[in-house]
């Protein structure tokens, strides 16, 4: 098989190329793992250096004010905004994805007590079923129903108070119709929830043109955002004064420094937040979120696309692709095979990083800002080698680790 893409001629005319030399570059590895956890923006590192050694250091408690801490979390809310088609004042950066889905899909079933059903993809990203099953425990009388994305339009009916899916799959990303699940939502009367994390940055989304009610997403996969950075939440405007956060803590609240011993939900999308931000994690995303709105969505996500064009090009159709072989499609791509894990493993020994989801699913991710379409290109090749070869067939590369 001949490959009809060449990679050089993209690489000169890409124009976020100059986006590469902002990511550390740990050495001989091509990093297919951006959907996972994000490369480190070099300002990211430093800026980190900065707010724990001087800002927290030396200005202590002022640096609330100074440095305008407190705002950090609307901020970056606002700065994710654009790049998820959302307006300002209806992102919160908060918590973890995990949490946010918590209190919006709570947020929902409150709102609309005569309705208690929680719709939800059956083979969604399994932290959000495990979420949602919390979540009907939690509410009195509340109940959880999954299917696929058909049934979901064809379930939702006046009982359903909120249906949720994440826009793109974490296993195969395929992606989701938000038009037409926004709709049928809608004629039902229920609200529609969205789980962003493999979007936002990445093949991209647009919340207000597809008529999105709310979105939950995460901060450290194509956000780069670093480890364990908080998640993020979206609340259309028109449904922010409807809605309250069942974890009321002071953050939320429309005056927190007053001090009241009752609880008044602040106004806007700021009674979304519960507690103390973490602010060593929002300034390094901060810097993440900073670069991929300077890139801009459109950009960022044709550069996914064309990556993810030509690594597929490379690697032909001889192994078991799962993910949808043309656009719309998320920022990775993942292939069944028997032996998923061992070739991961082998992969990664020859300094190509991708992952592996149990139980044969090996997945390649493509972070448009950190990377080049020279290296998506050598992994390809890498891949097809190992495949071909049979190189991953040593006792080695069958040791699980225990993050997989
Ligand atoms: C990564 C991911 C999450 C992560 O949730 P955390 O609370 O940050 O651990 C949630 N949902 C989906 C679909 C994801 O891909």
């Amino acid at each position: 098989m001949t490959p009809s893409i060449d990679p050089a001629a993209l690489d000169a005319s890409d124009p976020l190329a100059r986006f590469r030399e902002a990511f550390v570059r740990p050495g001989e590895i091509i990093y297919l793992c951006g959907h996972s956890l994000g490369a480190a923006p070099k300002i990211a590192v430093e800026r980190m250096a900065q707010v724990a050694g001087e800002e927290w250091a030396r200005s202590l408690v002022r640096g609330w004010n100074t440095h305008d801490w407190i705002g950090a979390a609307r901020r970056v809310g606002d700065r994710i905004a654009p790049l998820i088609g959302a307006g300002e004042g209806e992102v919160i950066v908060a918590d973890s994805t995990s949490a946010n889905l918590f209190k919006l899909t709570v947020a929902a079933l409150q709102a609309r007590p005569e309705r208690p059903v929680v719709l939800a993809m059956a083979d969604e990203f399994p932290t959000d079923l495990y979420v949602l099953e919390g979540v009907v425990r939690t509410v009195p009388g509340a109940r959880l129903e999954v299917g696929d994305e058909a049934w979901i339009q064809a379930r939702l009916g006046s009982d359903v108070a909120v249906a949720v899916s994440s826009h793109v799959d974490y296993r195969a990303a395929a992606v989701r119709d938000m038009v037409a699940m926004n709709r049928a939502a809608h004629a039902a009367g229920a609200l529609m929830l969205w789980d962003l994390s493999h979007s936002a940055g990445g093949p991209g989304v647009d919340l207000t043109a597809t008529g999105s009610d709310l979105a939950v997403g995460c901060g450290y996969k194509y956000l780069n955002g670093g480890p364990g950075a908080p998640g993020y939440l979206y609340v259309a405007r028109r449904h922010q004064a409807a809605l309250a956060s069942p974890l009321q803590g002071w953050m939320g609240h429309a005056a927190p420094f007053a001090f009241d011993t009752t609880y008044r939900p602040a106004a806007g999308i700021a009674r979304f937040a519960c507690g103390t931000p973490p602010i060593l994690s929002l300034s390094a995303m901060e810097c993440g979120v900073a670069l991929a709105a300077e890139a801009g969505a459109d950009a960022i996500a044709a550069k996914t696309e064309a990556l993810l064009a030509l690594f597929l090009d490379r690697v032909g159709d001889a192994l078991g692709l799962v993910s949808p072989s043309a656009g719309p499609r998320g920022g990775h791509v993942a292939f069944r095979h028997p032996d998923a894990y061992a070739i991961v493993q082998a992969l990664i020994a020859r300094g190509v990083i991708g992952d592996f989801r149990a139980p044969d699913v090996m997945r390649f991710g493509f972070s448009p800002l950190p990377l080049s379409f020279a290296e998506a290109a050598a992994a390809a090749d890498m891949l097809v080698e190992v495949v071909s070869t049979r190189a991953y067939d040593d006792p080695t590369y069958r040791v699980r680790a225990q993050v997989t």
